[in-house]
């Protein structure tokens, strides 16, 4: 920064009084802002006593000392919230945290919070099944709307539109326990993939008659 009066770089930041000033030829060349106001309380015997209006330098060590006890009050927040979820933990389940976090401050409220500390074992062994595998990368990535679940629904889904093919009952909770979802978002899934029929039925019947052996999914 240069002194747009006489080129001076002898530039200093006056932050008790708010202005930056070229100490050659002495002009103000800018104002410092600061977006702090002063917070009085109500009771406080000083509340008619104007003390006029903070400087720069206490305004910052106002906003420092705001900014940490912001960062402070929520991690004590993440902490209350783990235990609280961490309390009522049965054996071998771990917490999502973000998910419980979610859930306290009402952003979402139908996601799970408890898993089973060996669930992606489980989904692994789902992922076993050749016909699962290929339904997944056949007929779910390949569609708009199926594809963009998260991993673990499009694993739930595979399953289903499997059902769907072989013509057999969908057992909504061995599909719970299996992919760790909720009741309501495993019949969200089913009514999904029930829509998405129409759209897909030409890769289900390919599946069906096995016609997709050879299929290499593009990545
Ligand atoms: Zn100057």
């Amino acid at each position: 920064m240069t002194c747009p009066y006489c080129g001076s770089q002898e530039i200093i930041y006056d932050y008790i009084h708010g202005y930056i000033v070229c100490t050659l030829c002495g002009s103000v060349i800018d104002t410092i802002f600061l977006e702090f106001f002063e917070e009085r309380l109500i009771d406080s015997e000083n509340f008619n006593r104007f003390e006029g209006l903070p400087s720069i330098r206490k305004g910052i060590e106002k906003k420092k000392i705001k900014t940490r006890l912001k960062i402070y009050t929520r991690m004590n927040f993440e902490i209350l919230v783990y235990e609280k979820y961490a309390k009522k933990a049965r054996k071998n389940v771990v917490i999502d945290i973000d998910a419980a976090l979610r859930k306290e401050t009402h952003i979402k409220s139908h996601e799970r919070v408890y898993h089973h500390k060996d669930e992606d074992k489980v989904l692994n062994t789902a992922l076993k099944d050749p016909v699962v595998n290929q339904i997944l990368e056949y007929i779910v990535n390949r569609d708009p709307v199926l594809s963009s679940r998260t991993p673990r629904g499009k694993i739930a889904l595979a399953i289903i539109i499997k059902n769907f093919i072989d013509n057999n009952p969908i057992d909504i909770s061995e599909l719970c326990r299996l992919t760790s979802m909720s009741i309501v978002h495993i019949r969200r899934l089913i009514t999904l993939a029930k829509k998405r029929l129409p759209y897909i039925k030409k890769y289900v019947n390919e599946v069906k008659n096995n016609i997709v052996l050879n299929y290499t999914p593009y990545k």
